[in-house]
């Protein structure tokens, strides 16, 4: 029986990830930077346990039953102080809803705001996973270039003009503002406000994705958040414990206007009632403790450490020509290799011959036709590893130009 005949139109949108077929030649002895994993000596695993025994001792018919969509009332005031310390100022927790990760979120948004054939404009490039999210809705992607300083707000602005002069104003502008997957470009000050005041001008709607704000390792903090800095309540704000404590937890959180929050609970109550309970607890006591605010340094330094290392490592091995970021947040550095090489074409050679492996930059695109970058993850792979890896990646990518 062919399952094929009776998929819905909607699943022919659902692309199988180039990215796993690729990877599947990395085997044991195969560096990888492919992945997009924190380092796992982040997490809090002791704490947790601790925390997990004194739940189900004390609270286990809360913890194990179901609860309500928005989440646990515990949680969303923990995180209201939490955010609060960031500048973002929440008026009450239905301004909040606990989701499984940020990916729930992302897909809500799309089953929130996506007609098929509405435009949506993100990055370029930009995280993957969110252009899958949104895909499977139809929509009209539109990537705006960035440079170091983040999204080109010039070319934002021109775009938004012509397509709602063509009829096509877009729903939201999807954004990573700091430590940008795949990029690890923080946005400026000045972009952010520009950004503010042409979704304030065109009357639209702003998506801030925020996984690595708060592990910011650059110099001093962070540039504020757009939540901060949102006057007029346009920015549907999106973050997560996956990198503020461990992804397995599948915790993530959105923080915006009470009436798109009811928007949310009604798209979240379909897919799967509400986010785990136990989990909730879990993450309301390690923020109630102190345990992350405690943890977040440490993290910073890892990350900080790894980030150095890499970036020594491909200045030591690289060839001329090659060109890579300085990322101050996030898990990426983005190479950009000379126009000659094909990094779709070339990760078989580093994965076969040189056993290295990397994220081609082709996918991150969500319009343009780009071939020679990749994206390089530092905080999973060990010291070691990341020198050698580095290292090989350069005699790739130096046998691959003199081909
Ligand atoms: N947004 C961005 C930009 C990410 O990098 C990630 C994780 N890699 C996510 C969202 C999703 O994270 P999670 O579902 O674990 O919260």
């Amino acid at each position: 029986m062919d399952i094929n005949q009776f998929l819905a139109d909607r699943s022919r949108l659902m692309r199988a990830s180039e990215i796993r077929e690729l990877l599947k030649w990395v085997t044991e002895n195969v560096i990888s930077f492919g992945g997009g994993m924190p380092d796992p000596s982040s997490f809090p695993a002791k704490e947790i346990i601790e925390i997990t025994r004194d739940i189900l001792t004390t609270k286990a018919e809360k913890a194990l039953q179901y609860g309500t969509t928005g989440g646990i009332l515990e949680l969303k005031e923990e995180l209201i102080k939490f955010m609060g310390k960031v500048g973002i100022k929440v008026d009450g927790p239905e301004n909040i809803i606990i989701t499984v990760g940020s990916q729930e979120a992302l897909d809500m948004i799309g089953r929130l705001f996506i007609n098929p054939g509405d435009c949506v404009i993100t990055e370029s490039p930009t995280y993957l996973a969110a252009l899958q999210a949104f895909r499977i809705y139809g929509p009209r992607i539109v990537g705006i270039p960035m440079d170091e300083e983040g999204i080109r707000v010039d070319v934002l602005e021109d775009t938004v003009r012509k397509l709602i002069n063509d009829g096509g104003k877009p729903k939201f502008i999807y954004v990573i503002p700091t430590g940008q997957n795949p990029t690890g470009i923080t946005m400026n000050m000045e972009r952010r406000k520009e950004l503010l005041d042409i979704a304030s001008r065109y009357d639209l709607l702003i998506i801030e994705d925020d996984p690595y704000g708060y592990i910011y390792f650059g110099d001093g903090e962070p540039p504020a958040r757009l939540k901060a800095m949102d006057g007029e309540g346009r920015v549907i704000y999106l973050s997560t414990f996956s990198k503020i404590a461990a992804p397995g937890l599948r915790l993530g959180w959105v923080a915006a206007s009470k009436e798109a929050i009811r928007w949310f609970e009604l798209a979240k109550q379909s897919i799967d009632l509400h986010t785990s309970t136990l989990n909730q607890y879990i993450a309301a006591e390690l923020l109630r403790k102190g345990i992350i605010e405690k943890n977040i340094p440490r993290i910073k330094e890892i990350y900080r450490t790894k980030r150095d290392l890499m970036l020594q490592a491909l200045s030591e091995y690289m060839p001329e020509g090659v060109t890579w970021t300085k990322p101050s947040a996030g898990m990426f550095i983005w190479l950009t290799t000379p126009e000659k090489i094909d990094t779709t074409a070339m990760l078989e050679i580093a994965i076969k011959k040189y056993g290295v492996a990397y994220v081609p930059g082709k996918s991150f695109y969500p319009n343009e036709d780009r071939h020679n970058d990749m994206r390089l993850n530092f905080t999973y792979p060990t010291p070691e590893q990341i020198f050698e890896g580095i290292k090989r990646l350069a005699m790739a990518i130096k046998e691959v130009i003199t081909q």
